[in-house]
């Protein structure tokens, strides 16, 4: 995977005209139509405006050529001060994407007229969308179209210190996320996954543990091991990444679980056609998990940060588990197969195990679950779950903020009932589903030991026709910057 890094040049003050004749892309963003007034070209902007019969915001952005050498394609909006993140990102995504069609290589940012924290928040939006918009994606096309990708902003009007580290971070992470769950799932097996993690963890000096099929069978995790075994290859385990930053106040550590089914048949109980295909993007919950992970690291967060992920195809085959089948979980749970499907929350079952063992002060999985949380909630949100219920503002407000929206669902007691089993401790999951979503989410609470905090992210928003936000791909990678907002911004837990 190849990521061109973004340079980005600050200047505190507006571009003369001869710095605007300089460049031939531009994007320009203003409070109100009064603002475009004193910079170079506003006659022009304003007339464009008052063509179109614009009045006050622009959901959609204007473009115009003005009339110099260079022919300067200009992207422009005037914006409601109150206007959202995910609906800033939005507008970021469309300026972008309409410069990139321009083969834009360098592009030019103004912001004129809002206050200065308004003004970073618009310059980080058009930053990050086009981190998303320049980053390489899967392509297996023999003709290879090359595609001009933007190297550089510069920004005009907005001068910050911080260099807007976070965010490159996050896009960095994003794209990891995306690009992986993009692979095909004859290249991504869990063999390969494992591979290219390895990679990576020697590049980033993270520490990294390969729980195996031997090493799982010691540990008795036969919830994850049901899954994995009807899989001629025997390369399905658990991935362990570890970073310590050099100095560490914080005791406790942050653990990232994520699901990775490299592919999804449904096993003994298959998929009809139309539901796998795509199932490769079933591994997103881990991809995710890496990218946030990956971002982290990058920001040289002071604690203590893990992330386990579960690798394995659910595959068809004479070996496959089946309904009525009782498996003993790593904790000893006893569980009564109803639907082989239901494979996510079986190796997350042992995979959470695994990581609350480790004493974490908080846990957070991942993973592309329940079609419930996507008939719920459309795929403009992901779904979230705690056993914190007092989290639930952080959670809403961190989506709100970072433009990855979440809501919380209940997971009250009662919802227990949908789980008990005649047989064995708890059922998978129940034969005809209401509400499968919550219920997958109770019976992944019961793995999470030592009553660890926990949030469980249904990710419903992993793939979004059109993009979604700030990404220009139908994969999203949802999740990285939600993450980095929760635990750097709302400080959880
Ligand atoms: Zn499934």
């Amino acid at each position: 995977m190849k990521n061109t890094e973004i340079k980005l040049k600050q200047h505190e003050v507006l571009p003369t005209r001869k710095q605007i004749d300089g460049l031939r892309n531009w994007i320009m963003l203003f409070p109100s139509p009064e603002e475009i007034d004193g910079i170079p070209y506003a006659d022009s902007l304003l007339n464009r405006r008052s063509q179109l019969g614009r009045k006050k915001s622009d959901s959609d952005p204007l473009k115009f050529d003005l009339a110099n050498t260079k022919a300067s394609h200009v992207v422009y909006a005037c914006i409601d001060v109150s206007i959202s993140s995910f609906a800033l990102l939005t507008l970021a995504r469309k300026m972008v994407t309409a410069q990139q069609s321009q083969k834009a290589e360098s592009v030019g940012i103004v912001v004129k007229g809002f206050e200065i924290k308004l003004a970073e928040r618009i310059v980080e939006a058009i930053i990050a969308a086009a981190g998303a918009n320049a980053a390489g994606m899967p392509n297996y096309k023999s003709e290879k179209q090359s595609k001009t990708v933007l190297q550089q902003l510069n920004i005009y009007g907005l001068r910050v210190r911080h260099g807007y580290k976070r965010t490159l971070a996050e896009a960095e992470g994003n794209a990891l996320a995306r690009y992986l769950s993009m692979l095909p799932p004859n290249e991504l097996t869990p063999a390969n996954y494992t591979k290219r993690i390895r990679k990576l963890a020697s590049a980033n000096k993270w520490k990294m543990e390969f729980y195996d099929n031997n090493a799982l069978q010691k540990k008795k995790a036969g919830a994850f091991l049901a899954v994995a075994q009807a899989s001629p290859d025997k390369d399905a385990g658990i991935v362990r990444l570890m970073y310590t930053p050099k100095t560490y106040t914080s005791k406790g550590k942050v653990i990232l679980v994520g699901k990775g089914i490299c592919y999804d048949t449904g096993g003994t109980n298959l998929k009809p056609a139309k539901h796998m295909f795509g199932m490769h993007e079933d591994m997103q919950g881990s991809s995710v998990a890496l990218g946030t992970f990956l971002a982290l690291t990058k920001m040289q967060v002071n604690f203590r940060l893990e992330c386990w992920l579960a690798l394995a195809i659910n595959h068809i085959g004479p070996k496959a588990y089946k309904p009525n089948d009782i498996i003993t979980a790593a904790d000893g749970t006893t569980i009564e197969i109803v639907h082989t499907d239901a494979e996510g929350r079986m190796v997350l079952a042992d995979t959470l195990t695994l990581a609350s063992q480790q004493k974490p002060k908080l846990i957070i999985d991942y993973a592309t679950l329940t079609g419930a949380c996507v008939y719920s909630l459309g795929s403009s949100y992901s779904g979230v779950f705690t056993n914190r219920e007092e989290f639930h503002p952080a959670l809403i407000q961190a989506g709100k903020d970072s433009g990855e929206r979440v809501w919380p669902f209940p997971l009250d007691e009662d919802y227990e009932k949908g789980l008990e089993s005649d047989i064995a401790d708890v059922k998978q999951c129940a034969v005809e589903g209401d509400a499968d979503h919550i219920l997958a989410a109770r019976f992944l609470q019961r793995f999470v030991k030592n009553d660890t905090p926990w949030v469980h992210v249904d990710l419903a928003a992993s793939n979004h026709k059109g993009g979604l936000a700030h990404v220009p791909t139908d994969t999203t990678g949802f999740g990285v910057r939600y993450t980095l907002n929760l635990l750097l911004d709302k400080k959880l837990p």
